[in-house]
């Protein structure tokens, strides 16, 4: 399933968040968008999943107009991650996991054995099995987010968005979330804050600053110390992973 974004633009009161943004997703990759603080990830991410309006563009899953069609149309195809996941009210790790088949059921229908099996199976995915009767609000920070990356698995979308998934996590569990999304071999598009681990894990990059595009590319063509001192505004010097051979960024002091 591809994602096509074209020339979407956000303003809020007059304010041009997002200015005409254009990107692709092709069948299966792994696509990060990297940008400093405030500079629209995640008003661009929210207008392409519907929690925004976009005053201009398009956005389409494979053949699916994501901005006319209903949302449990997309909601059957598309899951997300976003960057804030509180809640108010108090459910169980199994219950939060569940939710994820809503948008494959009916009103009044009821979770079937099937279901129950592929909520079992995302529980087990993200290594939360044991926990499924717990509280959600009495999980650490990266419990919780992996119950939300379970209740996304359940959901079997066919395309995946994330907002910064890893922040706050422990490296061990930035490593987990995106090696268990990258396994599923769908889809991706992804907010990443971490610029070593956005060029290990991604296929194609695209650079954000004010709103709008400023570079996009293969990782190793493009996060040159140039590219990240112009948008990050630090110094810094690449160098390959002596084990791994991956891109890695020295950063330098701040100027
Ligand atoms: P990022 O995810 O790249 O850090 P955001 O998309 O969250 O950036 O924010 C981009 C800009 O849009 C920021 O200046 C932010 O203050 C502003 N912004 C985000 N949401 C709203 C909103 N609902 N109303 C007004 N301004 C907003
Ligand atoms: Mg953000």
């Amino acid at each position: 399933m591809d994602l096509n974004v074209e020339r979407l633009a956000v303003s809020f009161s007059n304010v041009n968040i997002v200015k005409d943004v254009s990107l692709k997703v092709r069948n299966k990759q792994f696509v990060g968008l990297i940008g400093p603080n405030g500079c629209g990830k995640s008003t661009l991410l929210k207008s392409i999943y519907k929690v925004i309006k976009p005053k201009q563009g398009n956005v389409f899953l494979s053949d699916l107009d994501v901005i006319k069609a209903s949302p449990k149309a997309v909601a059957q195809k598309l899951g997300v991650v976003g960057q804030f996941n509180e809640l108010s009210f108090d459910f169980t790790v199994r219950e939060m996991a569940a939710m994820g088949r809503t948008p494959h059921k009916g009103m009044l229908e009821t979770d079937n054995r099937q279901d129950h099996e592929i909520v079992t199976s995302a529980l087990r995915m993200v290594n939360l099995e044991g926990h499924s009767e717990r509280s959600y609000n009495s999980l650490s920070g990266g419990e919780k987010q992996r119950v939300i990356l379970a209740r996304v698995l359940a959901q079997q979308p066919e395309f995946m968005i994330l907002d910064e998934p890893t922040n706050h996590l422990d490296i061990k569990y930035q490593l987990q979330i995106l090696n268990i999304v990258k396994k599923l071999d769908i889809g991706i598009l992804a907010a990443l804050h971490d610029l070593t681990l956005a060029a290990e894990y991604c296929d194609y990059l695209y650079v954000m600053k004010q709103g709008q595009v400023a570079a996009s590319g293969r990782p190793e063509d493009i996060l040159t110390k140039e590219l990240i001192g112009q948008v990050f505004d630090v110094a810094c010097e690449t160098y390959r992973n002596p084990v791994t051979g991956a891109l890695g960024i020295a950063y330098l002091e701040t100027r």
